[in-house]
């Protein structure tokens, strides 16, 4: 096989990327575009010793899964995946690749993962503009005309797009107003490659709850020229603009935000709220910096999941580690007696506080610091001193890591504090699996699985799972 072949292929499966699987000539062929079920023309791109990578010229037989994807530069850009492939398919496909990441890396066996797996809990309209929060790259093109988009697939090449189908309007409008200040006062665009020019990204979040919209600028600079002039196009433009932020990163890596936000209109934060099956409703404020689901509706339906597993009664002592903005925390309060909450980003832990503070929750209390460091610390000084209060012998311990999962540090503490229940929430089930083997080997037994879909059209998957500690023998 070589590069620029085109071969007919029928896609057999499809890969944790996304991405097609069939085979030619005994290779494995991984087709940008294709879906299972596809008998498709695909011209290789890539060939390697035992694999190669290709994309699709014609869907010669379309798979009865397929659907024309609703965006018209899905192909060329980055952000979806699988929007060529029917909702309920997308469901069934990352059902199984939660199963499969039990079976394969977590070492569980497949009757027992089918035995424990819970049905994946959908959105209700799968068109959605669903996520609450866009981050719009802005750059030059070759034409050395601004534009605004997002990166390709693997790359950081700017695709322009005028409007994202799954954020909102409003997003995509708000970003090229920016782009029409910064071409009217020749601001310079960022560019990756010499490290020079100013205006990186532009962020627009929004409260679903509230309409409260917040812009936020990353800047590699100090700050910015003609900001009145700014603040005055944005706020004429839409009136749901409450918070107009400027976030400094003069770094040069990929990461999206630097550490430092300064506020140039309105508030440091948007509010929103939630409502859980229970019925309570909380509200939060948001900052820049702050971590935020960005999928309201199915944010709501994950956090009830949680809250079940958790199976509060009003008496327990809950650790909510990885807790942002107190979202999970603040949910679990009001059902149990006392909840502890630790977050690594100074801003989220200051948002934390305060939103426990506007819901009139005072049964909680938060750490700023790493999970793996904090939960030690307790545990050490308090057994040293054979002090155990609740803290260290919780009822519960939620996990809402990011894609990493947790460090060993922190499994083997909570594994030292013996709580009745688990409840994992994870975005990557990778390490999921790789965790939950680890707390199995440590004596736990997982009880539940429930994937919940925040994010149609991509390969992202958000999983809930419910362990319970075994009764010693
Ligand atoms: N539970 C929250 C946030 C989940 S996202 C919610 O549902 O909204 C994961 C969070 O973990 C982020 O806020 C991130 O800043 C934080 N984080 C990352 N590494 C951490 C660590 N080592 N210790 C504690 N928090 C960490």
């Amino acid at each position: 096989m070589n590069k620029n072949d085109v071969v007919r292929i029928t896609i057999e499966d499809m890969s944790h990327e996304g991405a097609g699987i069939g085979h030619v000539d005994g290779m494995t062929v991984f087709v940008k575009d294709a879906v299972k079920g596809d008998e498709a023309d695909v011209i290789i791109t890539k060939v390697k010793k035992n694999y190669c990578f290709g994309t699709v010229k014609e869907v010669v037989v379309p798979s009865k899964d397929r659907v024309i994807p609703k965006c018209p530069v899905y192909r060329q850009c980055g952000g979806c995946q699988i929007m060529q492939l029917s909702y309920e398919a997308q469901l069934a496909l990352k059902t199984d690749i939660v199963k499969n990441n039990l079976i394969r890396l977590g070492g569980f066996e497949a009757d027992y993962v089918e035995s424990v797996m819970e049905p994946i809990i959908g959105m209700d309209e799968d068109d959605a503009r669903y996520r609450n929060k866009a981050q719009i790259p802005v750059g030059k093109d070759r034409d050395d005309k601004l534009v605004a988009g997002f990166y390709g697939a693997r790359s950081h090449r700017i695709v322009p797009v005028r409007d994202c189908k799954i954020c909102s309007e409003a997003s995509f409008s708000i970003a090229y107003q920016v782009l029409e200040y910064m071409e009217e006062y020749h601001i310079p665009a960022y560019d990756e490659t010499t490290g020079k020019g100013l205006i990186r990204h532009v962020l627009v979040r929004e409260g679903k709850a509230t309409g409260e919209t917040m812009v936020c600028l990353v800047v590699n600079g100090a700050d910015i020229e003609k900001k009145e002039t700014l603040v005055k196009r944005l706020r004429e433009y839409d009136s749901n603009i409450t918070s107009i932020v400027i976030n400094i990163n003069t770094r040069r890596d990929n990461v999206i935000l630097g550490y430092e936000t300064k506020t140039i209109y309105g508030k440091d934060s948007i509010r929103d709220s939630i409502t859980l099956s229970t019925g309570d409703t909380i509200a939060f404020d948001i900052s820049a910096n702050s971590f935020y689901q960005v999928n309201h509706d199915q944010m709501e339906k994950l956090y009830s999941k949680a809250l079940e597993y958790a199976g509060l009664t009003g008496q327990e002592s809950v650790w909510d580690l990885y807790c942002g903005i107190g979202t999970i925390t603040l949910s679990m309060a009001t059902n149990a007696k006392q909840v502890y909450g630790v977050e690594v980003v100074p801003q989220a832990i200051e948002n934390a506080r305060a939103n426990a503070a506007l819901n009139h929750i005072d049964n909680v209390e938060f750490f700023c610091g790493e999970a793996e460091v904090v939960l030690p610390e307790f545990y050490d000084k308090a057994y040293s001193q054979s002090n155990a209060t609740d803290m260290i012998t919780p009822d519960v311990i939620v996990v809402d890591p990011p894609r990493k999962g947790c460090d060993n540090r922190c499994l083997d503490t909570m594994l030292q504090m013996k709580p009745g229940r688990i409840v994992y929430v994870s975005c990557d089930s990778a390490t999921l699996a790789r965790d939950l083997k680890y707390l199995c080997q440590g004596g736990y037994t997982v009880e539940k699985v429930t994937p919940v879909d925040q994010f149609a059209n991509t390969m992202h998957i958000e999983t809930v799972v419910l362990l319970s500690r075994k009764a010693p023998v």
